[in-house]
């Protein structure tokens, strides 16, 4: 996509710091890291998001995932890891471009906003009434 950031750094048009690379996944450094290690991975094929992303494509991401993330554990030793991936501008997404972040954190280090929400127990009629919504939408 011609406008696409991560395309361009696919390309080599914008310089990133390489993790690992294969034929069809990029992993790098992600620039503005929420903590040490911060690490993204991307299909090569520009998808936005998980719609548009093929099942064979998020069974490779997830297998890149399990690879990095033995990495960062062996290489880091955090305590956690969070895994977090965002679909569509309403919960942030600014890079238009599929990518998993690895964000890496143990105790005594800042904590991760996006991993530390609280707890607000729901009305179980409307999670109810929501859940059967989605289950009878599945195809
Ligand atoms: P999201 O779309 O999930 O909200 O976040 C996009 C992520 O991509 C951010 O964490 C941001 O720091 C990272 N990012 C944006 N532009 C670049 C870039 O040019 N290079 C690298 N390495 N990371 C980037
Ligand atoms: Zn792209």
């Amino acid at each position: 996509m011609g406008d696409c950031i991560f395309c361009k750094i696919i390309k080599g048009e914008i310089p990133c710091i390489k993790v690992y690379e294969d034929d069809s996944m990029l992993a790098f450094a992600d620039i503005n890291p929420i903590s040490k290690g911060h690490t993204l991975i991307i299909p090569k094929r520009h998808v936005e998001n998980m719609w548009e992303a093929t099942e064979g494509e998020l069974v490779t991401i997830m297998k890149t995932a399990k690879k990095l993330i033995h990495a960062i554990k062996d290489a880091l030793n955090p305590q956690g890891v969070a895994v977090l991936q965002l679909n569509g501008r309403a919960v942030n997404q600014i890079v238009m471009h599929y990518h998993l972040h690895l964000i890496p954190r143990s105790e005594g280090e800042p904590e991760l906003k996006q991993t530390a929400w609280e707890l607000i127990p729901g009305d179980m009629d409307k999670i109810k009434e929501t859940a059967e919504k989605i289950a009878s939408a599945i195809r």
